[in-house]
Order: C-alpha cells, then sequence, then structure tokens
C-alpha cells in the first residue's frame, strides 16, 4: 500500500537510503503511530454555554459538536462530544425537532421515567468517529436535580 505523507510525498519518491526518502518514511510512520493512539470520549447531554462573541447562534446546542482531541494521562487522547436533547413530558405526541444542520429528525425514546426524548440522531453527519470507545451515563430526565 502506498502512503503519502501531508505534503504528498511518498519515501519511494526519493533514491533508496537517501535523507529525504528516510525523512518522508518517518513521517509516514509517525502518522500511523498517531492512528494507533487509545482514544476515550465522554458524551455529553449537558448544553454547552456560549462563550464566543456576539449573541448565541440558533442553531446552537441543537447539532451535534466535538471538542477537539486533547492528550490525557498515558498519552491517551480524549475528547468531550456533545450530542443534544430535548425532553417532553410523558404523553407527548407533538413532533420532535429535527437537525438544524442536517434537517434530521431526533430519535425519539418513549417511557424515560414519566418523559419522552428526543436525541439528535445524526452525529456520523457532524462528528468524525475515529474513537475506539465511549464513556457516558446518557441523557438524564430533567426533574432529576
Ligand atoms: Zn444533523
Amino acid at each position: 500500500m502506498r502512503q503519502s505523507n501531508s505534503d504528498g510525498l511518498r519515501p519511494e519518491d526519493f533514491p533508496l537510503g537517501s535523507p529525504e526518502s528516510r525523512a518522508a518514511a518517518r513521517v509516514v510512520l509517525e502518522a500511523r503511530k498517531e492512528e494507533r493512539r487509545p482514544r476515550a470520549e465522554l458524551i455529553s447531554n449537558v448544553n454547552l454555554r456560549w462563550d464566543g462573541p456576539g449573541t448565541e447562534p440558533p442553531d446552537w446546542n441543537k447539532v451535534p459538536y466535538a471538542e477537539p482531541w486533547v492528550e490525557g494521562e498515558r498519552g491517551i487522547l480524549f475528547r468531550t462530544v456533545y450530542i443534544p436533547t430535548l425532553w417532553k413530558r410523558a404523553p407527548y405526541s407533538g413532533e420532535g425537532p429535527l437537525c438544524p444542520a442536517c434537517g434530521m429528525p431526533y430519535r425519539r425514546y418513549d417511557d424515560r421515567k414519566g418523559w419522552v426524548l428526543f436525541e439528535a440522531a445524526c452525529r456520523e453527519t457532524h462528528i468524525s468517529s475515529d474513537a475506539t470507545f465511549g464513556i457516558g451515563c446518557g441523557p438524564i430526565p430533567p426533574d432529576i436535580f
């Protein structure tokens, strides 16, 4: 398999054993090592506070979103993934929300301790799936606090 680095240069593009060939090989090896690093995600359904400039955008907390990867203990890469939810008191016969970015309806879950849960179902559309495992407790009904 031919693999190129970010400049598109491959080790075989240079004379065998040349400094350029070895440098390109090191870049390819580093990229492979980075891809194999263990990763962990915290799945959150808690609304994020708007810290940006100006007023809160209308789709804030309504579209799945991932924080950038950060390096944690023992080299594990870590990030928080936000999956928007909406709770309606059961019984609820109305429509659920649509993702304002892609238009996909939120997934509906009935019988959640007197609540109906709607959860964004379009994570794969908005967030790259390069995690090896995720952690989280799942959505918590609003009257538990
Ligand atoms: Zn969406």
